[in-house]
């Protein structure tokens, strides 16, 4: 399959969505996509799929470049991490150019912080103990930013990978890396202090309020169906079908701690006067939560996870 790039700039009649060819947001990207209802023929190079289902393709390529395609139109859409995102946003902008790209879904995977640290043994007490020490970074431009924003005087030392050893190395005092359990951190002997940006997989497209602006050919409403559905598919992502029962006087106490709730269904128990509660809730069911509720009244707590639903 040949690509013409300059394609990108004209009509099209396909959407094309920049993936992750191999690494941490691959998987789980194609996983989201599939679950919207897509899928494709792979292609023998494995660098372009072509949709089958719908007419919307997938490019494998490296997360780095994802947000220059959608900026040159060589691709519609992406799917890749905020940091990455935001990097080249600053980036571009610092250089006097405009916005070219924006967030357009945070997808709830690929989560991590893009966190500053320094070694173990040093006693951390603010961010102005960085003033002229060099930190090593892969997201200067994020650093930066920071950086002058806190009006803190330190050198950026950019590196492209292995930030982590620089200190041992002696390269820089201390880093701003991409952080999920710390067990690299921990290993290299230093200790997060900071987070400058909490970070998950997004779906990144143009710079715009909305896909008519963008496109005026098929792209447009292929865009806003797939988005339609991925709000489907995140929504349940999170939902549980909680069940219990309580009794009538306990029923006030009780639906304060369900905002998230859909109209929770109420049916009488046979022989008592206990009601039984069904109620669909978007927002997190945890440990907490159930222990407020079974405080409040309710018993015999049940919560199940939703497979899909057609409203
Ligand atoms: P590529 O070959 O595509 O350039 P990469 O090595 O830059 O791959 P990965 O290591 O696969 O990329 O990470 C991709 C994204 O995963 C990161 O940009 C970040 O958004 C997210 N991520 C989640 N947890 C972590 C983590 N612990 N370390 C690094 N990235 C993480
Ligand atoms: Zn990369």
């Amino acid at each position: 399959m040949s690509m013409n790039p300059k394609s990108g700039n004209g009509a099209r009649d396909r959407l094309r969505i920049a993936i992750q060819k191999s690494g941490r947001l691959a998987e789980p990207a194609r996983a989201l996509l599939n679950a919207c209802g897509l899928s494709w023929r792979e292609s023998r190079d494995r660098l372009f799929c072509y949709g089958e289902s719908l007419p919307v393709d997938l490019l494998l390529v490296r997360d780095d470049d994802i947000p220059g395609l959608i900026r040159d139109g060589v691709c519609d859409l992406g799917v890749v991490g905020r940091n990455v995102l935001l990097e080249q946003d600053i980036a571009l902008r610092s250089e006097g150019g405009t916005t070219a790209f924006r967030e357009w879904r945070a997808l709830g995977f690929g989560g991590c912080r893009l966190a500053l640290a320094v070694p173990e043994g040093w006693a951390w007490q603010s961010p102005a103990q960085l003033g002229s020490t060099r930190i090593a970074t892969s997201y200067p431009a994020i650093l930066r930013q920071w950086l002058d924003g806190q009006g803190i005087a330190a050198e950026v030392v950019e590196l492209s990978g292995s930030v982590e050893i620089a200190p041992r190395l002696g390269q820089a005092d201390a880093i701003c890396d991409l952080v999920s359990s710390g067990a690299t951190l921990a290993a290299n002997q230093l200790k997060p202090v900071m987070t400058l940006l909490e970070s998950e997989a997004v779906l990144a497209g143009p710079a715009a309020e909305n896909f008519g602006q963008l496109w005026d050919d098929a792209r447009g409403e292929l865009a806003e169906l797939l988005l339609r559905r991925l709000d489907g598919v995140l929504r349940m992502r999170h939902s549980k079908l909680l069940m219990f029962q309580a009794s009538r006087e306990a029923i006030p106490s009780l639906l304060p701690l369900l905002p998230d709730a859909e109209a929770p269904t109420v049916m009488q128990v046979d022989g008592g006067d206990a009601l039984a509660l069904q109620a669909l809730c978007h927002g997190a069911v945890t440990w907490q939560r159930l222990e407020e509720l079974k405080r409040a009244g309710a018993r015999g707590l049940l919560v199940l996870p939703v497979e899909g639903m057609l409203a």
